[in-house]
């Protein structure tokens, strides 16, 4: 699974300072750390701090790699009622699919658990998020996690099954 290196943090103000000051998606550096300016993650967390469904906020950013990465990038977290780290992603309001595409105003930030969520009711267009790997990872453990809790009735968990088996083709 996800093996996520984190290098250090900083807080939203610091990051979109940095971010809003660049031109024509040009690298930046917040913290020492160069980041790719053209991410279209951060255009849309550019736009909302809040979850479009749950509507919990981005706290910081997250300066992070990959084990087998040399570059970092910046990954966004809020916290959830427990208290839990919870990653930011983001989601096409209309999926590409269905013509919709990375056009900052088709994007939208989303919680990982929400994305997780409306897999369960879209699961066609779960994959047109364009999710990275590594998030794709979490959202895959947080369904396997469902399918494992005594709450759930079968027929949630036989639709969870299948969209964990689309999973298998593009992790
Ligand atoms: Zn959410």
């Amino acid at each position: 699974m996800s093996n996520r290196i984190r290098l250090g943090t900083c807080s939203v103000e610091e990051f979109l300072n940095e971010y809003r000051s660049i031109k024509d998606s040009a690298r930046f550096t917040v913290c020492e750390h160069s980041l790719k300016g053209n991410s279209l993650r951060y255009k849309a967390f550019n736009k909302s701090l809040y979850c479009a469904k749950c509507e919990i906020g981005i706290s910081f950013f997250a300066f992070e790699k990959e084990e087998k990465d040399t570059h970092c990038h910046a990954n966004a977290y809020g916290y959830d009622k427990d208290r839990n780290e919870i990653l930011f992603t983001i989601d096409h309001i209309i999926p590409k699919s269905r013509g919709g595409g990375n056009h900052p105003l088709n994007l939208q930030t989303m919680c990982y658990t929400c994305n997780a969520e409306k897999a369960d009711t879209l699961d066609e267009n779960l994959f047109n998020f364009k999710l990275k790997k590594s998030d794709l990872n979490l959202i895959y453990n947080l369904l396997t996690k469902r399918i494992k809790e005594p709450e759930h009735s079968e027929e949630y968990k036989k639709k969870i099954r299948n969209i964990i088996k689309k999973f298998d083709k593009f992790r």
